[in-house]
């Protein structure tokens, strides 16, 4: 028997449990309940086949999906300090920020790349909701005024993939400080006249909706994202009435004039990145105009100036 027990059953055991491992091959979609292989949701985009379900994305994931030949550089972003209210509810701030941290191996809830998007230059940042639910704190905030800087100096468009649930409560009225912080380094965009563009992913809605996310000079959903200040539920007990079918999602807003555009992931790096190259010729453009204008000026004097001076008036 302590043969058959000891070293018999626990080959066996490994046999069967090796190859029942279905938690790692499928995922029931959440909108539609169809298992799905990891693999083809993988090739897909992490988009459902069966109902176009967007599941969420990560920075890096987002960030090769988006950079030609997948090549950017991650930036590095300035520390800030930790827990300054030294708050705690059910748990600790600290050890809330630490297992994000592990669970994410990021910083904080957004992370800033830049490279070239079809051969012209472009500054990403991508919010990760996975992180304490995206949510805006003073390092989200130091993330986007470096963002922006980072754009001014290289004369490149801003991308912004927004994803949160708002705020983080747990930074007080540091994390709510956070909105005019970032619309002032949207603003310096504006001023440098640089395109800042805001990608809205589910979901995106509090604090972020009422700042940043809102401000881009071209606006983009994806398909089926939440888009909101305050949620449908909120909405509807404040109101004491039903809320009309999609309210607050990305089909329903675009309908309403809130967005430029709803675009499937499959469609999204090139959509952005015709859009960067159309601006960036644009500039090309408007460059080779201001020289060529350039260039013509002094012609035009020519013709203009008193005939002593004119080689020609010289000749006769
Ligand atoms: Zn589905």
């Amino acid at each position: 028997m302590n043969w058959l027990t000891n070293k018999v059953l626990p080959k066996i055991r490994k046999l069967t449990t090796a190859k029942d491992t279905p938690d790692n091959l499928w995922l029931k979609c959440p909108s539609c309940g169809q298992m799905l292989f990891h693999s083809d949701l993988a090739a897909n985009l992490q988009v459902c086949g069966h109902c176009n379900h967007h599941m969420r994305l990560g920075p890096k994931e987002r960030f090769d999906m988006l950079f030609d030949d997948k090549s950017y550089d991650i930036i590095e972003l300035p520390d800030v300090q930790a827990d300054p209210l030294k708050f705690r509810d059910s748990k600790k701030y600290t050890d809330r920020l630490r297992d994000a941290r592990n669970k994410t191996s990021d910083k904080d809830a957004m992370v800033v790349a830049h490279g070239k998007m079809g051969g012209n230059g472009a500054v990403v940042g991508v919010q990760n909701f996975n992180f304490m639910g995206g949510s805006l704190g003073m390092a989200v905030g130091e993330a986007i005024v470096a963002a922006s800087k980072l754009a001014i100096l290289q004369k490149a468009p801003l991308i912004l993939f927004t994803s949160a649930g708002g705020a983080r409560m747990q930074e007080g009225i540091l994390s709510l400080m956070q909105m005019p912080r970032t619309t002032v380094a949207v603003q310096r965009l504006k001023e440098a006249r640089l395109p800042f563009i805001v990608v809205l992913t589910d979901p995106t809605t509090g604090g972020v909706t009422a700042s940043y996310a809102m401000l881009g000079d071209i606006q983009i959903a994806e398909p089926g994202a939440l888009i909101c200040f305050a949620g449908p539920r909120v909405i509807e007990e404040t109101i004491r009435e039903k809320l009309p079918d999609g309210f607050q999602r990305a089909e329903f807003l675009l309908e309403k004039g809130m967005l430029d555009m709803v675009v499937n992931r499959g469609e999204m790096k090139e959509t952005l990145t015709r859009i960067v190259d159309l601006i960036a010729n644009k500039k090309k453009a408007e460059v080779e105009i201001k020289e060529a204008l350039e260039e013509a000026v002094p012609e035009e004097e020519a013709e203009t100036l008193p005939a002593e001076t004119s080689p020609e008036e010289n000749q006769s």
